[in-house]
Formats: structure tokens, C-alpha cells, sequence
């Protein structure tokens, strides 16, 4: 019997990576039939296993192998998503970065394997864009690589490019151009992330990333995880920029996400309750339906970051003086462990105990089940770190964003986000932003009032919630945008492997 076709996934080792790779393998795999390997280290291996095992919307469709790749040091083999948050550090991130490189040998074998077995190279390898040395090694078994972002691509320009074009230093000013954006562009040294601010290209972190990212700009294609019509302009520069194919197939989401269904009625992330401390999903959908529509705030940082001490207290006053409902994602402020059991005194005092009794805010601790919290009726405004999963996720709810904005492409997106879709404003940035109580009281009301500024970025956050899941419709005669890119994505790796197998035997 003829093997099928086979793809080898290689997902960056963080959640906000894994989680769109899994519904990519997904996604691929219910369209196709293709076999996929999902190669990454154990404890990732793990954490997707369990992912796929606790939704009960994957096991009957879903098939996937996965393959573990050992590592030199199980120091850097790091859960993405557990009790273990401190792991998640942004300097345990850039360990991963460097240890992500010794993944190459490992990896080649496993593709020999592959070959030895089919009799034939897999169709292509899907790389994360961090593992630019997937281009070299795919032509080395005589397959493609494919790099695939889990950002969207105005994001993901900026990224790349500010990494390609260092420094952004300038005597005079602190804003500076974007190679790949129009003239009249201007990013702020604010927008860019501590490891950036000062590289120069000599440096360990610039040596890394610009080697990666340029080997990776040498694949025969980008997957992009947006829809093309939420962001005309950012597809339109990227592929500009990068002279590849750039296919547009999200939203890598959960598909219940683009259904008319609230969460009073089911449960999207049971598996997260049980895995970190905090509040089950019940309770927070019961406090949910105590309040009014579109009333409630939703606030949190994503999977790895926190908030500085001082951000924590004024970011509390601003809360309480607002009068508004919502729900906190609480960590320990950046310093401590996340570990550590949570301590009154970052908080104002009293501030908890006043919150619960007037049923006005709830303290989530570490983890909250965000796609039942965003999909809740109640909910109105996301605090958002920008991160891209929980943009698309929040959009996807038409919920308007309150932008914050703390690493890698975020304030790429957080730009984005308000210029060019105008869903977001944006409350301060990093973890060294000054916030006050009064300003965040001002920002906060602006998002969540019912006219003016706050009901224009409802609006238009409720058509790019039209526009997501207008891109994912499979009906013959109205084929949404990512259906067809994903489509045409698979013709063109097919024909590439015909392309291969034909030069290998002439
Ligand atoms: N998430 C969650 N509960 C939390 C925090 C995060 O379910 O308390 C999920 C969220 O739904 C999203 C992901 O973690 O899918 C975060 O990814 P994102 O790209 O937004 O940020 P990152 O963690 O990569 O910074």
C-alpha cells in the first residue's frame, strides 16, 4: 500500500505556539487525510496529548502522532502550561531560543526515519519561524519547508523586520521607520521589546533571531494564522517583503469560537481548570451571568507574563473607582514567584474582600478558562497583553480590546489594532509603563461606554468577528478566504513534491 502523504510539524516550545499548531495539524488533516507528525520535546508532547485528550470535540476527528525529541538539557524542556509558571519567564523564553537549536539533529533523524519507512521524503516540514534551519535541512531529505506564524501579519512584519534592520537607535528621536511599511510609518522604542531596545546584530539574542528569521525567510511559503480581509495591509507588506507565498488560513482557533453559542450553555476549556489553580469554569460563568450584557471586563496577560507590583495597586484603584464589573487573571506581581501564595499586600488593602461582596470583580488565580469567560454574553472589554491567540479569540467574540502590550510582536499588534482596525486603545506598555488609577478609571469607562468611542470599537470589533468567520465558511458556492488558501496551500506543496520526485528521478 502506497503510504500517504506525510507532514512533519515542528511548533516553537511555548503555549501561544503549540496550541496553533495542533489546530493547523487539525485543520490540515480533516481536509486531506494526510498523515501528521508533531514533533517537540516530551513535556510539550505531553501537554498536547492532554490537550487533545480532555476536548471532546478532537477525539473522534482527530488522529495526530507525535514524536518526542530529546533534549540536551532537560533544563530547558519546559511545560508551556502548568503550575510551573515561573518557568515561563521571559529569560526561561530565551533559553528555549538557544535550545531550540539542538533540536536540528534530533529532528533529521526522525525524517530519515520517516524516509526509511514511506520509502519517500515527507511532503514538507512545517517550521515554526524560530527554527529557521528547517529550510536547509528539509532541501537536505529532498522535501520543502514551510514556515508557519502563529501571528498575524502586520505583527509578524513588524517583527521580523525591526530583527533584520537593527539597530533602531537615533540621537534625535525616539520614533524610527520599519523597513517594509509605508514612509510614513512611525514605531515608537517603547514598542520594542528589552532584547531589541539596544541589539546591535552582534549580540547573542540578535544572532540568534537574525539567523533564524532570515533562513526561515528563505521557505517556499508562509502560513499566516489571520484572515486576509481583517488585515488587508499587513498581508499586502508581508508578502511584499518576503517575495513568497503568504497564505492566510485562520482563524486557528477553536471552531465552537466562530458558532453562534454562548458559554452559559456549554464549556470550552475544561481542561485548564483542572490542570492550574483558580476558580473552576463553572464559577466563573456562574458570576458571569450575574451581570448585564457586554458589562464586564475581562482582564489578562496571556500564558507568561505578569505585571509589575506598582501596575498591580493602580491598576486595582483604577478598577475600584471605575464602578465597573470584571474578571482579573491574578499573578504574582514580576519578582516573584509564581509559585509564591498570593500576599495581601499587593493589593489594596481590603480591596478582594470589598470586590467579592459587592460581586463587583472576581480574582482569578493564575488561569482562567478565557474562551468561556470571552464567549460569555456579559463580557464587554478585553485588558489585553495583545498577544495574538487572545486577539483573535476576543475578535472572534466581537469584544473590543483595552491594549497592553509586554513582549515580542504585541505592540506590533496593539498598533495595529488601533490604527488600522480600530477595535483598541491602548492603556499603557511593558512592564516598566506607568499607569495611574485615574487613567485607567478614563480608559477603562471609554471602552466599556455604550456610545461615543467605546460603541464604535464594538462595532467595528463585531465585523471583524463577521469578517473571521466569514474566512472559515466551507459552502461550495461561498468559500470563506482561509478555505481557499488552505487549499491552495495543499496544491502547491503537492505540486512541489511532484516538482521533487521528478528532478530525483531524471
Ligand atoms: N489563556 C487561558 N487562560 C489564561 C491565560 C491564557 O486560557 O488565564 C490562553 C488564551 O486563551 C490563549 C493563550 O492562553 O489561547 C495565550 O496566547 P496568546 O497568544 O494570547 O499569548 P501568549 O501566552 O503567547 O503570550
Amino acid at each position: 500500500m502506497v503510504p500517504r502523504d506525510h507532514i512533519v510539524m515542528l511548533p516553537f516550545m511555548a503555549h501561544g505556539h503549540l496550541i496553533p499548531f495542533l489546530a493547523l495539524a487539525r485543520q490540515i488533516q480533516q481536509r486531506t487525510g494526510f498523515t501528521i507528525t508533531i514533533a517537540s520535546t516530551k513535556l510539550n508532547i505531553q501537554y498536547l496529548r492532554s490537550t487533545i485528550s480532555t476536548d471532546s470535540n478532537s477525539q473522534s476527528l482527530f488522529n495526530v502522532r507525535f514524536a518526542e525529541l530529546p533534549f540536551n538539557s532537560t533544563d530547558h524542556d519546559l511545560p508551556p502550561n502548568s503550575e510551573n509558571t515561573e518557568n515561563l519567564s521571559l529569560g526561561n523564553i530565551g533559553k528555549l531560543f538557544h535550545a531550540s537549536i539542538s533540536l536540528k539533529d534530533p529532528v533529521l533523524h526522525l525524517v530519515n526515519d520517516i524516509i526509511h519507512q514511506e520509502g519517500k521524503p515527507p511532503l514538507c516540514i512545517i517550521s515554526d519561524v524560530f527554527f529557521g534551519w528547517a529550510t536547509e535541512l528539509a532541501k537536505s531529505v529532498n522535501t520543502v519547508n514551510i514556515t508557519f506564524t502563529t501571528g498575524g501579519a502586520y505583527g509578524t512584519l513588524a517583527y521580523v523586520s525591526v530583527w533584520l534592520n537593527l539597530p533602531h537607535r537615533s540621537s534625535d528621536s525616539d520614533e524610527f521607520k520599519v523597513p517594509g511599511f509605508p514612509e510614513s510609518y512611525r514605531f515608537h522604542r517603547s514598542q520594542l521589546h528589552q532584547y531589541i531596545r539596544d541589539a546591535d546584530g552582534k549580540d547573542l539574542w540578535s544572532r540568534f533571531m537574525q539567523t533564524q528569521i532570515s533562513q526561515s525567510c528563505g521557505s517556499v511559503g508562509w502560513l499566516c494564522n489571520s484572515v486576509e480581509e481583517i488585515e488587508p495591509l499587513g498581508f499586502d507588506l508581508l508578502r511584499k517583503y518576503l517575495r513568497l507565498p503568504v497564505w492566510s488560513i485562520g482563524p486557528l482557533i477553536p471552531p465552537a469560537l466562530l458558532k453562534n453559542t454562548s458559554s452559559s450553555s456549554f464549556s470550552f476549556s475544561k481542561q485548564h481548570a483542572g490542570k492550574r489553580p483558580g476558580l473552576t469554569t463553572e464559577k466563573c460563568i456562574e458570576w458571569l451571568d450575574l451581570h448585564g450584557p457586554d458589562s464586564v471586563l475581562y482582564i489578562s496577560f496571556g500564558s507568561q507574563n505578569t505585571i509589575g507590583l506598582s501596575q498591580m495597586m493602580e491598576l486595582a484603584i483604577g478598577l475600584e473607582d471605575s464602578g465597573v464589573s470584571f474578571i482579573w487573571v491574578i499573578r504574582p506581581p514580576i519578582g516573584f514567584d509564581m509559585r509564591s501564595e498570593f500576599r495581601d499586600e499587593w493589593l489594596p488593602e481590603g480591596f478582594e474582600e470589598r470586590m467579592k461582596q459587592s460581586k463587583r470583580g472576581l480574582l482569578v488565580r493564575n488561569w482562567a478558562p478565557q474562551l468561556d469567560i470571552l464567549s460569555h454574553k456579559s463580557t464587554g472589554a478585553f485588558l489585553s497583553h495583545c498577544g495574538w491567540n487572545s486577539v483573535l479569540e476576543s475578535l472572534s467574540q466581537g469584544v473590543p480590546i483595552l491594549g497592553w502590550p509586554m513582549a515580542a510582536e504585541q505592540a506590533y499588534n496593539s498598533k495595529m489594532l488601533m490604527e488600522e482596525m480600530g477595535v483598541s486603545v491602548e492603556l499603557t506598555r511593558g512592564s516598566q509603563g506607568i499607569i495611574v488609577g485615574k487613567e485607567v478609571k478614563r480608559v477603562i469607562e471609554l471602552v466599556l461606554e455604550k456610545e461615543g468611542k467605546g460603541k464604535d470599537m464594538r462595532n467595528k470589533a463585531v465585523e471583524v468577528k463577521k469578517q473571521l468567520r466569514a474566512a472559515v465558511s466551507d459552502e461550495t458556492e461561498n468559500k470563506g478566504s482561509s478555505v481557499k488558501a488552505m487549499d491552495d496551500f495543499v496544491r502547491t506543496i503537492l505540486s512541489k513534491s511532484q516538482e521533487q520526485a521528478a528532478s530525483i528521478e531524471v
